[in-house]
């Protein structure tokens, strides 16, 4: 169940700011705030989905393409070409602090 308590809600709604890289009507793209790496940023739905399964379970066609459009924007406005990795924690288990999807993507 999504609990709207939490800071990417607000980042969405922009009742907070944050440091946008590029967003379309289905996704945003931003500077985690805690780097572990040379570029480290995450990419979130605006729909309100908890987490990976959430999202790929009850996601519109629409909504996903336009998540990946955000994932693949992003990565050339920043020049990403020598790969990169992706991480997507689920589950108080799994790591996960904000429930609200997020792909983190690593850079060196
Ligand atoms: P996790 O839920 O463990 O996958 O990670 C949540 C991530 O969100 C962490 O890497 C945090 O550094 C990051 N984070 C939390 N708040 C913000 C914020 N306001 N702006 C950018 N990144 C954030």
């Amino acid at each position: 169940m999504y609990d709207k308590n939490n800071i990417f809600y607000k980042l969405i709604n922009k009742e907070i700011e944050c440091k946008k890289i590029h967003e379309n009507d289905y996704a945003l793209s931003f500077y985690d705030i805690y780097p572990k790496a040379r570029i480290h940023f995450l990419v979130i739905p605006k729909g309100l989905y908890t987490d990976i399964l959430d999202f790929a379970d009850n996601a519109s066609k629409e909504e996903i393409k336009g998540f990946y459009e955000v994932v693949k924007t992003s990565l050339e406005m920043l020049n990403i070409k020598d790969g990169f990795k992706t991480q997507a924690n689920t589950g108080q288990k799994g790591g996960q602090e904000v429930f609200h999807f997020h792909l983190h993507i690593l850079a060196n």
